[in-house]
């Protein structure tokens, strides 16, 4: 296969799955769509295609819809107890970890990142389904005392059939998020990954499938947003769509929701994060963070901190402090020991490349451009640091969602705090001091979903994720998603 180096020797799974028919899963089989389309995905790294994979219609998604229906009402609801679900998540976290070898090369080979960073991908997906496998049991409802004359209790139920519409810079990472307590709080789920990345949800089927899951409880749709990811957004038999993505989207999503029958609706959104550095922070321990805080997954991930907003006292150190250490890192395919991989797409590079020249011609100094080599082919990009960028330019105002990050200077607490929160997302911020107090009355008023402090990007499936502003609605992950997976009925019962 001309897309994959030919120096690399792939688990005998990883070459199986490439080489068959990648078909829609649709009530526990594959099935040809009926749309009769197909489309190709790519290797970033070397632009050529990958496989070709089924494109679902609105027929096909009507299928799908169906299926997840049937399943919830037939089996998933009336037969599997929370028990026996707690069962099969945790059997399935347990097959991933024997496939786990495989789920990493597909994504490497699909999204282009390290095969390390895939790894962490893997692994927090598998410990997102340990740690929902516990909640099935654990999910309680309550008792509200009101008279004498009644008994009232509450119940969370299922929502029924959800859609989880995913993005391509973590796909079984985000996935998973969204399926765990899905799949832990009772609903049904038909997957939409993106269009640029469907292999690893697939790949989940089989595992899903041998974990011993209920047909229809677990269904892929793949193709792109129009027609599949409209056609399930504006579906009347879909209870609720989970999607991240980015913010313009996010509100398409929510109009066609509302349009069609009003489903429920949760959004993970973009993300423009500011990252504070104040005048006593601890120097040694930023520079352990600070080059991945800025460009890890080669820029493109919703929580970076984008915005690095340092102490006038100590511009010049981080400004040399980042430079050294984004001129450190290797850009390479995925497979070859590198630190940055490509961007996803042609198409993705050439937005970044368009925000670059638009920072420029606003002013903006590139004042650091990577000069390690790249390769001919593929999507690469070397990471690029900014300064002198005002806040309402393109640069800082913009998800660029690429290897460009901006330094600004500030004097004093007051002036940075405005400046972290003039942003239209909400999505996370670092705070880096020394100072007990000045570290939570910071972190306090900062306009963000998620405050690292001397630390960033840290994640666990126990700890509630999401964004405020236009960075989302809704949080994930801990006992905050499986609040966002059902809905609460309150019962009367007269005495
Ligand atoms: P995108 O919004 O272009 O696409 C996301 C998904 O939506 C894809 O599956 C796509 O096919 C689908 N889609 C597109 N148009 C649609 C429509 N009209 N109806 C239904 N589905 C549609 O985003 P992307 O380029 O794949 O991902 C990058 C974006 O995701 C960035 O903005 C990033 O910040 C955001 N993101 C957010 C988080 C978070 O947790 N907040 C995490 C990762 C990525």
């Amino acid at each position: 296969m001309e897309s994959i180096p030919s120096d690399i020797v792939l688990h005998e799974k990883t070459r199986a799955f490439l080489e068959r028919n990648h078909t829609l899963f649709i009530g526990g089989e594959w099935l040809e769509p009926r749309s009769n389309r197909y489309f190709g995905t790519e290797n970033p790294a070397n632009g050529k295609e990958l496989a070709q994979v089924a494109l679902a219609d609105e027929a096909d998604v009507d299928l799908a819809v169906a299926a997840a229906r049937k399943a919830f009402r037939q089996t998933w609801r009336e037969e599997i107890t929370p028990a026996m679900r707690s069962d099969l998540l945790y059997q399935l976290a347990l097959l991933m970890e024997r496939d786990r070898q495989v789920l990493m090369e597909l994504e490497t080979l699909e999204n282009g990142k390290p095969l390390e960073n895939a790894a962490y991908d893997v692994d927090s997906a598998i410990s997102h389904f340990k740690y929902y496998a516990g909640w099935p049991t654990k999910f309680e409802g309550s008792g509200i005392p009101v008279d004498n004359q009644h008994m009232v209790y509450t119940r969370r139920e299922p929502l029924g059939v959800v859609g989880l519409i995913v993005p391509w810079n973590f796909p079984l990472m985000i996935a998973v998020w969204k399926l765990a307590p899905a799949l832990a709080a009772g609903n049904c789920c038909v997957l939409k990954p993106a269009e640029q990345t469907s292999l690893t949800a697939l790949y989940l089927a089989e595992l899903i499938k041998e974990s011993g899951f209920p047909d229809g409880v677990y269904n892929v749709v793949t193709g792109p947003g129009f027609p599949t990811g409209e056609a399930l957004t504006s579906h009347h038999g879909v209870d609720k769509i989970s999607f991240t993505g980015s913010t313009p989207v996010g509100k398409e999503i929510m109009k066609t929701a509302a349009a069609s029958n009003l489903k429920d609706v949760s959004l993970e959104l973009g993300g423009k994060s500011a990252n504070v550095i104040f005048a006593d922070a601890d120097m040694s321990k930023l520079s352990e963070s600070l080059t991945w805080s800025s460009f890890y997954n080669t820029g493109q991930e919703c929580t970076l901190g984008s915005r690095i907003f340092v102490h006038k006292s100590r511009y010049e150190e981080v400004v040399d402090m980042l430079s050294k250490g984004a001129g450190a890192l290797k850009i390479g395919d995925g497979f070859h020991d590198s630190d940055l991989g490509p961007m996803i797409s042609r198409q993705q590079q050439e937005r970044v490349l368009n925000y670059i020249e638009q920072g420029i011609k606003q002013g903006g100094e590139l004042i650091f451009d990577s000069k390690v080599s790249v390769p001919d082919e593929g999507y690469f990009m070397t990471p690029k640091v900014f300064v002198g960028v005002g806040d309402e330019q393109v640069l800082n105002r913009e998800e660029i969602f690429g290897p460009v990050v901006t330094i600004s200077s500030f004097e004093d607490n007051a002036e940075v705090l405005e400046r972290a929160n003039a942003s239209e997302y909400a999505l996370a911020a670092g705070v880096w001091t020394r100072d007990i107090s000045l570290a939570h009355r910071f972190a306090s008023e900062l306009e963000a979903g998620t405050v690292w402090i001397n630390g960033y990007d840290r994640f666990n499936a126990a700890v509630p994720f999401g964004g405020f502003k236009q960075s989302g609605i809704g949080k994930e992950m801990g006992r905050s998603a499986m609040h966002l997976y059902t809905r609460e009925k309150a019962i009367w019962v007269a005495l």
